[in-house]
């Protein structure tokens, strides 16, 4: 938060000028034109199965977020009186795509297919630009397929208070979502308490975390992997692995160094993995009650029988299941949402759909039966909480009722 809030003052004050300011300095890049609107550029060059990958993905995502559209609600809680809920998209969004030490096209549809969906009418997404300025192929793919209005060039806190602020170029934003490291995230909090700015966030969604369950049954380079993929991120990142009698610690060990070797982002999986856990519990009860205190951003349960532990999970932000779900399957293409709330606060949030990108209106509507049968009770609670022209706007009523 300290590190970060002179920079969000600072875009509070001189606008697009400081933007380009922490851009060159934080991602060594000079730009003059930060925001550009992406439907005026041509359709970036890509491969077809990269793009027919992205299809699918793009396909998926959109099948499970169009499911949780609500229908309008309406109840009569009594006679003569019609309470309805519609929603609403939230018009103006800000959509933050990572790009720092990986680019990361897969949030543009995560974010971008839900507002797309909602009918968001401003759709703002924030990346940081390749260090010649360009925008990645696939993310701008991704922001033409999902009608965003405008891309800013610029990543970090300077990204989330431009947006959250508006400057010349910027659009101001009502709502910012997106996953984001720790400067991200620190902005993103810092702003939704700012009175000035008046925006609202998704969910502190920051580094990366992984739970893994594990048991007798599960298959140690299986779940070594699902840990890695998470472990990667960067070197914020955490996994921990919670094992039950019958998973061999020395055999996941050996495997662990094994595909550590491998990867080529070896040096964020290594600093990573010195912060995480492998935690040995005694029975099944344990295992959840750690989980639940955790709250994972991702929760894989990698034993043959996973449905018995789903009940008992509380606080979790995308579950696995089995052996054949790897995370990453959810990160990409699965269909769910990969912008999850991280550092515990599943407890209390969930990650993005479509209802992110929406709010709800009530609407209510009395006949005079209506009012004849509430009314009373309202005169009562008014004069309890002594508000007399609140009791005065039924009473006005019912005399003329009475009258009539
Ligand atoms: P990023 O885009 O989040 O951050 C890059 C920006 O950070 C840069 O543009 C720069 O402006 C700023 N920055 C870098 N160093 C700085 C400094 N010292 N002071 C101020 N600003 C600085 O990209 P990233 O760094 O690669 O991080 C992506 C993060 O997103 C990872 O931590 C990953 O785990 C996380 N993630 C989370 C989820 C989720 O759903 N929770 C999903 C995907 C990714």
């Amino acid at each position: 938060m300290e590190l970060v809030a002179p920079i969000v003052s600072e875009v509070q004050r001189r606008g697009d000028d400081a933007v380009r300011e922490f851009t060159k300095k934080f991602d060594k890049l000079d730009l003059s034109q930060i925001v550009v609107d992406p439907n005026a550029l041509p359709a970036p060059v890509m491969d077809d199965a990269v793009r027919e990958s992205f299809d699918v993905a793009y396909d998926n995502i959109r099948k499970f977020h169009i499911a949780q559209a609500r229908e309008e609600l309406i109840v009569s809680p009594m006679d003569g009186i019609e309470c309805r809920r519609v929603s609403r998209p939230i018009e103006r969004v800000g959509l933050y795509v990572p790009g720092g030490t990986a680019v990361l096209p897969s949030t543009a549809l995560m974010l971008g297919v839900p507002a797309q969906l909602a009918g968001c009418t401003e759709i703002v997404l924030a990346t940081p630009p390749h260090t010649d300025g360009s925008i990645c192929p696939e993310v701008l793919y991704a922001a033409q397929k999902c009608g965003v209005t405008k891309i800013l060039k610029a990543g970090g806190a300077q990204a989330i208070a431009a947006m959250a602020f508006g400057t010349d170029s910027c659009p101001k934003v009502d709502k910012i979502c997106g996953p984001g490291n720790q400067f991200v995230t620190a902005a993103k909090m810092m702003l939704q308490n700012s009175g000035e700015a008046s925006v609202a966030i998704d969910m502190p969604a920051g580094p990366s975390e992984q739970l893994c369950i594990a048991d007798s049954t599960s298959n140690p380079s299986f779940v070594v992997s699902d840990l890695l993929s998470q472990a990667e991120h960067g070197v914020d990142s955490q996994v921990v692995c919670v094992a039950l009698d019958g998973f061999d610690k020395d055999v996941f060990a050996e495997e662990l160094k094994v595909q550590v070797e491998a990867l080529p982002r070896k040096e964020f999986v290594e600093v990573a993995l010195s912060k995480s856990i492998f935690l040995r519990v005694r029975n099944l009860e344990e295992a959840v009650r750690f989980t639940n205190l955790y709250a994972p951003e991702h929760l894989v349960i990698a034993v043959d029988d996973p449905e018995v532990y789903v009940e008992k999970v509380i606080n979790a932000g995308s579950i696995f299941l089995g052996h054949y779900t790897p995370e990453s399957v959810g990160d990409y293409a699965s269909g769910t949402n990969h912008s999850l709330p991280t550092y515990g606060y599943a407890r209390m949030y969930g990650g993005v759909s479509l209802d992110t990108f929406v709010k709800y209106i009530t609407i209510q509507k009395l006949t005079p039966e209506g009012l004849l049968n509430v009314g009373p009770h309202v005169e009562t609670m008014a004069a309890v909480e002594e508000l007399h022209a609140h009791k005065n706007a039924v009473t006005i009523r019912l005399s003329h009722l009475q009258q009539s």
